[in-house]
């Protein structure tokens, strides 16, 4: 019901780039407007093809944007490309209907765009030396450290870049990445380290921390900012330009859990922060926040087996592609026939491989669907987070990287 939804449909290296419009019934259910997408996509397509592909979610962004700005008003966020860099997300490379969509919102870039840019944080302490050339040129003018080493290194490559320090923050009781033995500096490193950027004359901004991806104990950035504060003071009382940037990272989830999340934040830059904050910039570094719940991946039934009861099927995507957070991100994932259910349809334990030759490439097993053949589709919901970011082209198959569609309401 309601009125019809205009949706149009940019796919790069799709359809010769042409944009596609569609108009929609507006479902009732998401869900639903969802998978009439996803049909009108393979409908419009040529068989050659149809093969796995994401559909971009653009105003689950807008959304959500608008969320972190009623919740989080004083920090502004800082998009983490790592989460995925694809360009529909990436203001600095997409193409022209993402980029304005993106910038339009408002959002920092965490990474590396092709112009001159400030708004933006290389927010990897260890930097290569040719990538922090690369930032000098790009004018990226803002990176994080932890040793001396880099310290050493930004003077040498990059002199006019100021520097963040990633502290070292409580253990999130993170599920997914857990980088706390790899980044940040212990409360006892802090001094040295803001010695080490005095001596070689480059300019301590401020600091930064990241508690883990996706944090579970929101408390933890209570702790961090607690940390952060000392490292402000200890700047302070070395007689260093007072800091004026506070990074706190990411970690964040939509839904409730942001809502709580922002809820000790917004307390703990109140109590920790109240008397510097008119002077202090607080950014942060959501990555999952934005795209897990923005992209939906279709994938095709390529292969198929019958065992008495038992149902094994193959798709067109798996664990070294878009999949690969299942590995990587503890990512359980939840397919459903692109068809529909129907009722009292007869299910099966089923077995969903993805499509390499490796016995490890198993995206579900004993999994209640409907029989499904081949040439029927899966479709996978909240598949934005660390999926096609870190997939591979292991045994000769590509990522579906050049499928996305970006999709908005007007
Ligand atoms: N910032 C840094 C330094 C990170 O390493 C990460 C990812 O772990 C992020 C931000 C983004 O984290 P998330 O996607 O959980 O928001």
């Amino acid at each position: 019901g309601g009125s019809p939804m205009q949706t149009v449909l940019s796919a790069p290296g799709v359809n010769d780039g042409k944009v596609v419009s569609f108009t929609l019934d507006a479902a009732t259910d998401e869900k639903d407007t969802v998978a009439g997408l996803i049909r009108s996509i393979i409908a419009t397509s040529s068989p050659a093809q149809r093969t796995a592909f994401h559909v971009f979610h653009i105003n689950t962004v807008v959304d959500l944007f608008s969320a972190w700005r009623r919740t989080l008003p004083d920090v502004r966020p800082y998009y983490a490309v790592k989460c995925n860099p694809d360009p529909a997300l990436d203001p600095g490379r997409a193409g022209r209907a993402g980029r304005r969509a993106v910038l339009a919102l408002g959002v920092g870039v965490g990474g590396i765009p092709p112009g001159a840019n400030r708004s933006n944080v290389y927010a990897n302490p260890c930097k290569a030396e040719p990538h922090l050339e690369y930032a000098a040129e790009a004018g990226v003018a803002l990176a994080t450290y932890d040793t001396e080493s880099e310290v050493a290194k930004v003077a040498r490559c990059h002199p006019r870049c100021e520097l963040l320090l990633r502290l070292k923050g409580p253990d999130g009781g993170t599920t997914g990445g857990d980088l706390m033995n790899k980044y940040g500096a212990h409360a006892h490193e802090v001094s040295p380290l803001l010695r080490a950027a005095q001596r070689a004359g480059v300019a301590v901004a401020g600091v930064s921390f990241h508690v883990g991806s996706p944090v579970s104990r929101v408390d933890v950035y209570r702790g961090a900012t607690n940390s952060a504060r000392a490292a402000f003071d200890a700047a302070v009382a070395l007689g260093m330009p007072p800091m004026r940037v506070l990074d706190i990272g990411g970690g964040f989830r939509a839904g409730a859990a942001f809502d709580e999340a922002a809820a000790v934040i917004n307390d703990a830059l109140a109590d920790v922060f109240g008397d510097l904050l008119p002077c202090v910039e607080v950014i942060a570094e959501p990555g999952r926040y934005f795209a897990e719940t923005a992209f939906t991946l279709a994938a095709r039934v390529i292969g198929k087996r019958v065992r008495g009861e038992a149902r094994e099927c193959w798709i067109d995507d798996g664990l070294y592609g878009s999949l690969n957070n299942v590995l990587m991100d503890h990512k359980v994932p939840r397919p459903r026939p692109l068809a529909g259910a129907c009722p009292g349809e007869k299910t099966y334990a089923s077995t969903v491989f993805g499509p390499t030759c490796d016995s490890r490439d198993l995206v579900v097993t004993g999994y209640q669907l409907p029989e499904m053949c081949v040439g029927d589709w899966l479709v996978f919901d909240n598949m934005g987070a660390y999926s096609t970011g870190a997939g591979s082209k292991f045994n000769g198959f590509d990522i579906s990287e050049m499928k996305i569609y970006v999709a908005y309401s007007s």
